[in-house]
């Protein structure tokens, strides 16, 4: 029988504590199961891990839900596994959630009176707040959303996680987007619908460290950017033109200064300064541009975003399906 919800959880070398959290998720849905009378599964993605997740995962105790556990080729990384998980999932109605403990399964209890009692679509997860992190981090990320958001007609909300229940009609709308350059925050915001968020204060990992550096980030966050919103571009055009607009201004002065009040204009520095103003600015608008065409090229090229090795289905009843 198909199911109500499929919970969606991404694994990259979350060996170390998967079998502490499955317990926890798996308490945790078996309760919401049995009261509001629904059928629950998890969706496992093993995102490549080098740990055994996957190995681990097909072995996990399913209780009286139903587990799939998705293992794909290699590591594709985390957007990817998202994706993989939505095409799995076989419940109209979804909700994605980490797996290395930080995002506290008991909240299912609350997305789900949002979505069921309250008629919201997305219920997200935002971070109350990020003073444990760095200063640094946090600039960072400011930048990122100040960016993103930059003349976009809907708002995607700063600090809200990848933790989130999408309504079987928001889901539908997921599943219709056909980018292969994927943003999961910013596709699930960008949807639509009645989107609510609720703060939570992340647990701290049960093991081992993120998997994002601050370089990894730059990396990603330059990818959801692009794929996501022409801001960039849109700054860049701003920024050619304020240029342009003070060498005009500077242009008319050197005019007046030499032709109304006679005063000889110095030319080396000024040439020199100009000439790298224009060069600098160019080169930046240039990789700008370089990697929207970046975007273009992996879009046109119609990769899959994943590949799956293997995927097993393990019903609640214990009997097993391998595909
Ligand atoms: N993850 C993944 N593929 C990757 C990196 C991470 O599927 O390439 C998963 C990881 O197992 C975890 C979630 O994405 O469930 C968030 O990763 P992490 O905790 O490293 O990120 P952070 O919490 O620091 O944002
Ligand atoms: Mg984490």
């Amino acid at each position: 029988m198909t199911p109500d919800l499929s919970i969606v959880v991404p694994l990259y070398n979350e060996a170390k504590g998967l079998e502490t959290f499955h317990a926890r998720l798996l308490g945790a849905a078996e309760a919401e199961a049995s009261a509001r009378g629904l059928r629950i599964e998890i969706v496992y993605v093993d995102d490549g891990s080098r740990d055994g997740s996957a190995r681990l995962a097909s072995g996990l105790p399913p209780g009286t839900l139903d587990v799939q556990v998705v293992a794909l080729s290699r590591n594709f990384g985390k957007e990817a596994a998202l994706a993989a998980g939505l095409d799995h999932a076989r419940a109209d109605a979804v909700m994605f959630m980490d797996g290395d403990g930080q995002h506290p399964p008991e909240m299912i209890a609350t997305f789900l009176r949002l979505w069921k009692d309250e008629g919201y679509d997305v219920p997200y997860a935002v971070k109350a707040d990020r003073l444990d992190e760095p200063l640094s981090r946090r600039l960072f990320v400011k930048t990122f959303y100040w960016l993103l958001n930059f003349g976009a007609a809907t708002d995607i909300p700063e600090d809200a996680a990848d933790f989130r229940l999408l309504s079987p009609r928001a889901t539908a709308a997921l599943r219709r987007m056909p980018e292969r350059n994927r943003f999961f925050k910013g596709l699930s915001s960008w949807v639509g619908f009645r989107q609510v968020a609720v703060p939570y204060r992340p647990s701290a990992r049960s093991h081992g460290k993120t998997s994002f550096s601050l370089l990894r980030l730059l990396g990603l966050s330059m990818e959801g950017l692009t794929s996501f919103s022409p801001a960039p571009l849109r700054l860049a055009g701003l920024l050619g033109a304020a240029i342009a607009g003070f060498a005009l201004i500077f242009g008319l002065s050197i005019v007046v200064e030499r032709f109304v009040w006679g005063i000889p204009v110095p030319g080396y520095p000024s040439v020199v300064v100009g000439l790298m103003v224009i060069g600098g600015t160019q080169l930046l608008v240039m990789g700008v541009m370089g990697e929207y065409m970046a975007r273009i090229l992996s879009e046109i090229k119609g990769r899959p975003v994943y590949f799956v090795a293997d995927h097993l289905l393990t019903h609640g009843a214990g009997a097993q399906h391998r595909h």
